[in-house]
């Protein structure tokens, strides 16, 4: 009885140090997934995500874990087709698990043979934010599984918000350059099968789901200087933060915002093709040139949109980007140029060696 209890208190000890040294999203979701798993020896773990598209919630699965066998990514943020995924109220025991904040259990029923406990957690895995693990088990969870999930999910949570803190711009929130380089090489780099023992982390990858094309928006603020000049440095930084909340609520939940630098923004955005990629960032500009800015008025932006294509470096996408970017500036600003269209029309050249463009 002794040794039964010394040796869970090890693994759960020896999880969570192995935890504590993740440093990737996706290594920090599967290690959390399996940890719960063999930490309460239940014959299934799940973790889902709930992701917000405009004024609606879906539940994204996330991952799952059975024995002996490795973690498995079911969807792919970036990937997974809204249309398929359930909403939030198809499941109203995992709905009110995250809306109460506390662990909510269900007995076995003729559709789920199984106890399942529903525990609170966060997920960020790209616009998740919250998400709920659900473990499986023939017999009710005891107090001490009880205890040590909330452990395993707590360590999890406090590591994620470490991580939050050296990928997030402080003032505006957004994600910074290196999640963004992240993203690239790992998501938007076309999708190879996986051999069987690769990775060396025990993860199962995800399989290609809908094939689906990405576009990248760069967005330079215009005459951001005469902002702060005119109006003083606090003023500017609010309007970066505004222009920050325009932009978020402006994409949808699958679409990824960053700050590149100063007044300069990224968009990846996901999109069927080029011209509905284009109006999709025309429906932001034309936001922005519509929203009255506390005290500074009315503030434009330039936006230079180009496909990401296979085998892209983000250095070569955002020079792309940069090089629509750079048109519009010289072309009376407050307006979306796109890279293809420019080059299409003979304003811009591609220099094929580099994929990089070049301006006449
Ligand atoms: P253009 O229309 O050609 O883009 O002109 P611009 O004035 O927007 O561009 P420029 O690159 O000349 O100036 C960018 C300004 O952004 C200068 C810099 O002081 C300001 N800036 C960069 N980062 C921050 C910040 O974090 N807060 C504030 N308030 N200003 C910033
Ligand atoms: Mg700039
Ligand atoms: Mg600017």
């Amino acid at each position: 009885m002794k040794n039964s209890a010394v040796t869970r208190s090890d693994s759960l000890i020896d999880h969570l140090v192995q935890l504590s040294g993740l440093r990737k999203r996706d290594d920090l979701l599967s290690g959390i997934t399996r940890a719960l798993l063999e930490t309460i020896s239940a014959p299934k773990v799940e973790v889902f995500g709930l992701v917000h598209d405009e004024n609606r919630q879906f539940w994204l699965p996330l991952t799952q874990a059975l024995p002996n066998e490795k973690v498995r990514f079911v969807t792919d943020p970036m990937r997974g087709d809204p249309e398929m995924m359930a909403p939030v109220e198809s499941d109203p025991d995992r709905h009110l698990c995250l809306n109460r904040m506390e662990v909510v259990v269900t007995a076995p029923t003729a559709s789920q043979p199984a106890y399942v406990t529903r525990f609170p957690m966060t997920v960020a895995e790209g616009a998740t934010l919250w998400g709920v693990a659900e473990i499986s088990s023939p017999q009710p969870l005891t107090p001490a599984d009880w205890q040590d999930a909330t452990r395993l999910v707590t360590m999890y949570g406090n590591i994620l918000d470490m991580l939050d803190y050296s990928e997030r711009d402080a003032l505006t929130g957004l994600w910074n350059r290196k999640p963004f380089d992240d993203l690239f090489y790992k998501t938007l780099k076309p999708t190879e099968p996986q051999e069987a023992d690769q990775p060396p982390d025990g993860v199962e990858h995800r399989s290609p789901n809908t094939p689906s094309n990405f576009w990248l928006a760069m967005v330079d603020i215009d005459h951001f200087k005469q902002v702060n000049d005119t109006y003083g440095h606090l003023i500017g930084d609010e309007v970066l933060i505004l222009v920050a909340r325009l932009l978020k609520t402006s994409f949808r939940a699958y679409d990824r915002v960053y700050r590149f630098g100063g007044e300069e923004f990224l968009v990846v955005l996901r999109s069927a093709d080029h011209d509905a990629a284009v109006a999709a960032v025309e429906r932001f500009r034309a936001n922005m040139a519509a929203y009255e800015f506390p005290q500074a008025g009315h503030i434009t932006a330039s936006v230079g949109v180009t496909e990401i294509v296979s085998g892209d470096s983000p250095a070569a996408a955002c020079e792309r980007a940069d090089q629509a970017v750079y048109y519009a500036k010289h072309h009376g600003r407050n307006q979306v140029c796109s890279e293809a269209d420019l080059v299409r029309r003979g304003l811009l050249k591609v220099d094929l060696k580099v994929g990089d463009v070049e301006l006449f």
